[in-house]
């Protein structure tokens, strides 16, 4: 079966794309959902043109998603350079409690859900490399479920929800349309909040969404060098700030995470000129941001035994690490430095009550 080309415009620069977007190598769909409106949708969007004729869709049915994703002895590497996609219907764990790993930012009921498991994107320190056992992209189409579930739980008490964890949704947007849907259910429901975490840079979006206060578009900052070295296919640091400060400029609320921060040679260097970059783009003016996170990479133990088995040579997943109950972290004196330092250059823009730490 030949490749089918994923031409997803993820930085929304044309030179960039083919380095941006994998081609996906094949395309899985269950049989159940075969006829959902969105199957339909995203298998339009593969739909390509070849001398002024519609090519036909090359798709395999499947029953069950597992029958793929789970299968024993899989190459992640190799999956990751041209993974397959795979339509499945989600059945079950709409939503899960939020990770003692993940920033809760003080919110009491945190959630996430998982839309979409892995990640057009390719962060060599990614949690999803030891949690899956496979490198292909799974969207589970029947989205309304999901919307359905939050619903049940805003009847008991507000929500704090995190879209985007398992993935980068904004990278997704033109294939699965999700970003625009939760939007609207935020803008719509009360007391929900909600948080979509991107490395993305795609200015094109804002167009599409409506600004509400109840969705927080959260951007991942990270010097130049640990994008470069470390979180492949991801947008640029200046290209994520242009995004960030569009969105701000357009009304939406805008988070900025330095989390994970992670530990390379000069490190105090790199972090503070990455800083002078962010205060330099939105005009020394960071107090209009919703909030900002500052964390330390860190990462569960079993993870990441699993990940250094798929990362073998990663510098920055081989550092010895401490583990404090199970979690792997930079040892606390380093670990206090690092994130001490961004709190100093930080902490006369932001009220502190905008400034949030991991635990
Ligand atoms: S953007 Fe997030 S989900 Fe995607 S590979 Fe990087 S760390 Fe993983």
């Amino acid at each position: 079966m030949g490749k089918i080309k994923a031409e997803v415009i993820v930085k929304g620069k044309v030179d960039r794309m083919q380095k941006m977007s994998p081609p996906f190598s094949h395309i899985y769909v269950e049989k159940e959902i075969i006829a959902h409106p969105r199957t339909e949708k995203i298998l339009d969007f593969f739909c390509h043109e070849e001398e002024g004729r519609k090519q036909e869709r090359h798709i395999i049915e499947i029953t069950h998603y597992k029958d793929v994703f789970c299968r024993k002895r899989q190459d992640i590497s190799l999956q990751k350079q041209a993974p397959a996609l795979i339509l499945a219907k989600k059945r079950d764990h709409f939503l899960y409690s939020g990770s003692p790993v993940c920033q809760n930012f003080d919110e009491k009921h945190f959630y996430y859900t998982s839309c979409v498991m892995n990640c057009l994107y390719d962060c060599e320190y990614c949690y999803l490399q030891g949690m899956y056992p496979s490198g292909n992209l799974v969207i589970f189409v029947n989205l309304e479920d999901t919307l359905l579930a939050v619903e049940q739980m805003l009847k008991k008490h507000e929500v704090y929800l995190c879209i985007s964890y398992d993935t980068d949704l904004m990278a997704l947007e033109n294939i699965t349309g999700f970003v625009k849907e939760w939007s609207e259910f935020a803008g719509n429901h009360k007391n929900v909040k909600i948080e979509c975490r991107t490395k993305c840079g795609r200015r094109d979006l804002w167009k599409a969404l409506s600004p509400n206060e109840n969705m927080i578009f959260a951007f991942t900052i990270s010097p130049e060098e640990v994008v470069e070295k470390f979180e492949h296919r991801t947008a640029s640091l200046e290209d994520r700030l242009s995004c960030a400060t569009e969105a701000l400029r357009l009304g939406f609320p805008v988070r900025l995470c330095f989390d994970p921060m992670i530990y390379i040679p000069d490190w105090k260097e790199k972090y503070g000129k990455m800083l002078d970059k962010v205060k330099e783009k939105f005009s020394y003016s960071l107090d209009c941001l919703y909030d900002i996170s500052i964390g330390s990479f860190r990462i569960s133990q079993d993870y990441l035994k699993k990940i250094r088995r798929v990362q073998k040579n990663s510098a920055v997943l081989n550092f010895p690490f401490e583990n404090v109950s199970g979690v792997y972290q930079y040892p606390q004196k380093l670990m206090e430095e690092m994130e001490g330092f961004l709190k100093e250059q930080l902490e006369n823009d932001l009220p502190a009550e905008k400034i949030f730490f991991w635990k």
